[in-house]
């Protein structure tokens, strides 16, 4: 026994398919924690290191049957400033439809193909494709990583180096005098950083 310890991981799961034995009865309810997602949901956006899912799954309209539920994944990543291994938590809520072959119209959203001869629904769409939503495009340990120095690649947070701190352009100085009545259209046109060589 281990006294005050958070509510433990639900069971491990190999897959993401669900019997659908008893369905007739009422709806069923699992939790359970994919363990390998790679292997069980397909293509990814990040390496997570596992997927718990929650679902319950009822009868809806015609041969059709509904799912619905929550997600929890955890990933480790690089920070794109600082190169930190930092730690990505992805939750949500899904909700998918499974219809019959014939009733699925190619490209409808949220619907799925439901195999009745299996006897399973397999959650691995709808899972996976919330997890392509939902995860971040870019990951940052922190809002204000500082990140690497572009001189000598030091952890500015960490170390910071002795490189002096990088020139304003003259060029640009003196451009700034130009502005005159169009300074709107020169804003635009010129945005990002000067390329060439440094003075
Ligand atoms: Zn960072
Ligand atoms: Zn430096």
């Amino acid at each position: 026994m281990s006294p005050r310890r958070a509510s433990p991981p639900p069971d491990p799961a190999e897959s993401a398919r669900i019997g659908l034995a008893g369905l007739d009865a009422g709806p069923i309810e699992r939790a359970f924690r994919v363990e390998t997602p790679d292997e069980s949901l397909g293509a990814l956006p990040l390496p997570f290191e596992y997927v718990d899912i929650e679902v319950e799954i009822r009868k809806a309209d015609g041969a059709s049957v509904r799912a619905r539920g929550t997600l929890g994944a955890r990933a480790t990543v690089e920070c794109r400033r600082c190169l930190d291994p930092t730690r990505v938590r992805v939750r949500a809520r899904w909700d998918a439809l499974y219809r019959p072959p014939a009733r699925v119209t190619p490209g409808e959203e949220g619907v799925w193909v439901l195999d009745a001869e299996s006897g399973e629904l397999d959650l691995a769409g709808p899972i996976r494709e919330e997890l392509w939503v939902q995860a971040p495009a870019w990951v940052e340990c922190s809002p204000e990583c500082p990140g690497l120095c572009p001189a000598c690649g030091a952890r500015v947070a960490e170390q910071p180096c002795r490189c002096p701190p990088p020139e304003p352009d003259a060029r640009w100085a003196a451009l700034e005098g130009l502005g005159g009545g169009s300074a709107d259209a020169s804003e635009g046109a010129s945005e990002g950083a000067p390329e060439g060589e440094i003075p």
